[in-house]
């Protein structure tokens, strides 16, 4: 494991935190800023935020600069990582674009495909969800049923997706659509790339129980695609998929760290601001979540080491998503803790500003769901990391 970074890199922290010094509003790092403005704002707030960001050179900091990235090695992803989140600058609009979309189209992208992706995404032009679970087909995923029929040099899609993260706002869906009528499990799917705004597509949201709906479900109804804006072939749908999801599990779990690093100082604050921090059993919680945190710190630079050599991650990606996903619940379990019951009250402390850390807690239910259940990652763990029969 090398925990160091190089001059270079160690260059490019010190001019991205001096950016972000000039350009993230103090007002930022609250909480309560975001919490109080509509969902739609702080939407539209943080995509202009990001535009400003790629003016500045800092979008895609690994890419390729033929694609309009900066070039830069794994090391300086994590840094950006790292550096984003110590600045409290707001979350990327468009990660499901970012992180997974734009790698596949680079990898197996037509020309005409890569030119007309990628360089909108990066400058966030072009919102994009993904398209893949249906209400019967989740951790199953090669159950999906939304089909789609060749028309002329078109597709006819008819099916229902959910938990579409985004699919409110998005421009763009990339979906799993079966293009082969009366195809079973992983054969005769397609990875269509479908125009959220064109007739046939329409997405719902789904309220939570926080509030929040930054999710939904997405409805095609005779929703007419070109053959062409079909990524990786079609039939090929299934491989273009298992492409896309390495990237999603290639990631080393630096910046969940370093959120999570963050949101455990603003748990120590309650807990003061509580006149709690003398009981003995948070003072032993705070103390165990702390040890899980740095384990991750060191699990994260340990997979940052095998990505800058080129190492296939493999089925050890599991294990960072359990870690990482299982401290966030342990650490929200705290804050839930040190809330009691007042946990549950739409308006804790009103003389405090609790509700959006509220509202992170009940988000933390949903790590162990998306990117792969718990469950369906110790199965791969267990059977690919050790070797225990299936
Ligand atoms: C916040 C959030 C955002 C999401 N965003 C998106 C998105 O943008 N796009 C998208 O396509 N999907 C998205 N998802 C969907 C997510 O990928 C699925 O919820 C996930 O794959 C689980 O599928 P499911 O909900 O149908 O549960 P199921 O697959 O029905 O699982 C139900 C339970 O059974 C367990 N289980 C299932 N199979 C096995 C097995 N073989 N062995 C042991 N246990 C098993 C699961 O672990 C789980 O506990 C999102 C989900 C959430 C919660």
């Amino acid at each position: 494991m090398d925990l160091t970074f190089t001059p270079e890199e160690e260059q490019f922290r010190a001019e991205l935190r001096a950016w972000l010094a000039d350009n993230v509003p103090p007002r930022w790092r609250s909480r309560s800023f975001w919490s109080a403005m509509p969902e739609a704002a702080a939407f539209e707030l943080r995509r202009d935020w990001e535009r400003r960001k790629y003016d500045a050179g800092f979008a895609g900091i690994s890419w390729p600069r033929e694609y309009g990235g900066r070039g830069g090695t794994p090391g300086m992803q994590a840094i950006y990582d790292e550096e984003t989140q110590r600045a409290g600058a707001p979350h990327t609009v468009n990660a499901l674009g970012l992180a997974f979309l734009a790698p596949t189209v680079m990898a197996i992208g037509t020309d005409e495909q890569k030119r007309d992706i990628i360089g909108p995404m990066l400058r966030n032009e072009v919102i994009w969800c993904q398209g893949f679970s249906e209400p019967g087909a989740g951790s199953d995923l090669a159950a999906l049923r939304t089909g789609g029929v060749l028309d002329g040099d078109e597709f006819v899609v008819n099916g229902q997706k959910v938990w579409t993260t985004n699919a409110v706002y998005a421009d763009k869906i990339f979906a799993l659509v079966r293009t082969e009528p009366g195809s079973q499990r992983h054969s005769g799917i397609s990875m269509l790339l479908i125009d959220m705004r064109s007739d046939g597509v329409q997405a719902r949201p789904l309220r939570q129980i926080s509030g929040a709906s930054e999710f939904g479900e997405v409805f095609f109804t005779d929703a007419r695609v070109k053959v062409g804006d079909c990524l990786g072939g079609v039939g090929n749908g299934w491989s273009t998929a298992m492409l896309l999801l390495s990237f999603e599990r290639g990631a080393s779990g630096i910046v969940q760290y370093t959120a999570m690093r963050r949101q455990f100082d603003e748990i120590v604050a309650t807990a003061a601001t509580f006149g709690r921090t003398g009981d003995p059993i948070l003072r032993q919680q705070l103390a165990s979540r702390m040890v899980e945190l740095e384990c991750l710190r060191y699990r994260s630079m340990h997979v940052l080491t095998q990505v800058e050599r080129g190492e296939d991650l493999g089925a050890g990606s599991s294990v960072t998503k359990l870690q990482w996903s299982h401290t966030h619940q342990d650490l929200w379990e705290t804050f839930d803790d040190l809330l009691g019951p007042e946990a549950t009250l739409a308006r804790p402390r009103p003389d405090t500003d609790l509700r959006a850390m509220q509202q992170e807690a009940m988000w933390s239910r949903s790590v162990t769901i998306w990117g792969g259940s718990s469950q369906v990652q110790r199965n791969i763990v267990a059977e690919r990391v050790l070797g225990l029969p299936r």
